[in-house]
């Protein structure tokens, strides 16, 4: 079958209705657990050597078609959905990294991100060192034999941030090292991280793939090419006896006879099999049933909301109020170069920043006086969003973290939804011509 293109695939990829009554659209699965066919085939199932369901913590074929549409909507091997975006990097950093390792990483995150990186980590004696990822220099400055990852976000959020993810990922290759992106706010038809050479994604689900505000969940999703055997800096986990496995090493089973056709499904089992079984932050069949429903129309409303937001930044720009816009898509943004070649034709996404001539205070005026825009703590629900991050989202950033992570004290975020563009611009100019 020739491969389907990305609307194609985020409706029916991972799913077969003829195995499930032929329900057209993927039920819900609100199960527990599931029955063994007998004491053999239950024992077989948890030494591995029968395919099928156990226990919802671990997997559920509701979620399990979610994670392979997603994996095949990327081009993946495998992936993991997980109870919230935080879920996805936390899982990730738990599982790979331990004590004496070290994490390499953009400053520019979302807060929450920041501060596990930060300070829950330290507890087990991860270091982890902010970088500009993008600075060559910078960035091999700070790897070291200790170093098991590069961690980014495609485009920062708030900051606008982009991440040069072929420039990065060659580096990080250079030493043997993965690629790891959260790429929460430009999932695909925006960018595929994976087609510049990023090797495994971190997501929120909460944001523009669910689409609609309505539940929270995140996803890993694995590429499938990376050699964890180069470096042994993965003798740590991956490429190493499991005690919880009868002392399978995990890389030279599931691994190893896989990379170099782009199919090894390594890192997933590993963080399926002890993380998320361990520390239980799993995505309901609830969730990712609402989360198949928003894929089906991601294609179209990432396109739109993108297109909208380029709209209204431009408008922006050229008004005599705004003292600046942080959009990449501006000819004056330091990032316009990066914005063009990751996003030739549709924007980078529908995520932006701002500030008033009048700072703060005008900032909080305006914020007061605009309707259509709904004030909260969200980026890419279907509806149009405004926030001011150094007073929520970021809050725990104080000082200079908050300007590394690109956040000021006059920043208004928006994140633009699906209305009429025209009537989103009538509103902002009614809250401008207030202040
Ligand atoms: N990653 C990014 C880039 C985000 O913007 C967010 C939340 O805004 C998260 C992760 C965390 O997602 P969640 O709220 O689903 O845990």
């Amino acid at each position: 079958m020739s491969k389907k293109k990305l609307s194609t695939l985020a409706l029916h990829a991972g799913y077969d209705y003829s195995k499930s009554l032929k329900s057209r659209a993927v039920p819900i699965y609100a199960t527990t657990s599931f029955v063994f066919d007998s004491a053999q085939n239950g024992a077989d199932l948890f030494a591995g050597k029968a395919e099928g369901f156990i226990y919802s913590r671990i997997h559920n074929p509701t979620t399990t078609v979610l994670e392979e549409r997603l994996s095949a909507y990327h081009g993946g091997s495998a992936a993991m959905a997980v109870a919230s975006g935080c879920a996805s990097n936390a899982l990730l950093f738990l599982g790979l990294a331990d004590s004496g390792k070290k994490i390499v990483s953009s400053p520019h995150l979302y807060g929450s991100t920041f501060s596990f990186l930060s300070h829950n980590l330290k507890k087990f004696g991860v270091a982890v060192e902010f970088v500009d990822v993008n600075d060559e220099k910078a960035l091999r400055a700070a790897i070291d034999k200790n170093t098991l990852m590069v961690y980014a976000e495609s485009v920062g959020n708030p900051s606008g941030y982009i991440l040069d993810i072929e420039k990065v990922s060659k580096i990080s290759h250079g030493y043997n090292i993965p690629l790891v992106v959260d790429n929460t706010v430009t999932p695909p038809p925006l960018l595929n991280p994976f087609e510049y050479g990023a090797d495994i994604l971190t997501y929120s689900l909460t944001k523009l793939i669910g689409g609609h505000g309505t539940h929270i969940g995140g996803m890993i999703i694995e590429k499938g090419d990376f050699d964890w055997g180069a470096n042994p800096v993965f003798t740590n986990y991956i490429n190493a006896p499991d005690p919880t496995a009868e002392g399978t090493n995990f890389w030279e089973v599931y691994g190893k006879p896989f990379y170099k056709e782009g199919k090894s499904a390594v890192l997933i089992n590993k963080l399926r099999g002890d993380v998320l079984r361990g520390i239980g932050a799993t995505l309901s069949p609830f969730g990712g049933h609402e989360f198949l429903k928003g894929l089906e129309t991601l294609n179209l409303r990432a396109i739109r909301q993108s297109e909208s937001a380029k709209i209204i930044a431009e408008y922006l720009s050229k008004h005599h109020k705004i003292g600046w816009v942080h959009y990449s898509g501006l000819k004056d943004s330091p990032f316009y170069d990066l914005s063009q070649k990751y996003f030739p034709k549709t924007g980078p996404g529908a995520v932006f920043s701002f500030g008033l001539k009048g700072g703060y205070e005008a900032g909080v005026k305006f914020i007061d006086n605009l309707e259509v825009f709904s004030n909260l703590a969200n980026i890419l629900d279907a509806r149009s969003l405004v926030i001011h991050p150094a007073s929520t989202t970021h809050s725990q950033l104080k000082g200079k973290a908050l300007l590394s992570a690109g956040v000021t004290e006059d920043l208004v975020r928006f994140s633009i939804g699906l209305e009429d563009v025209d009537d989103l611009i009538e509103a902002i100019d009614k809250a401008l011509s207030i202040i």
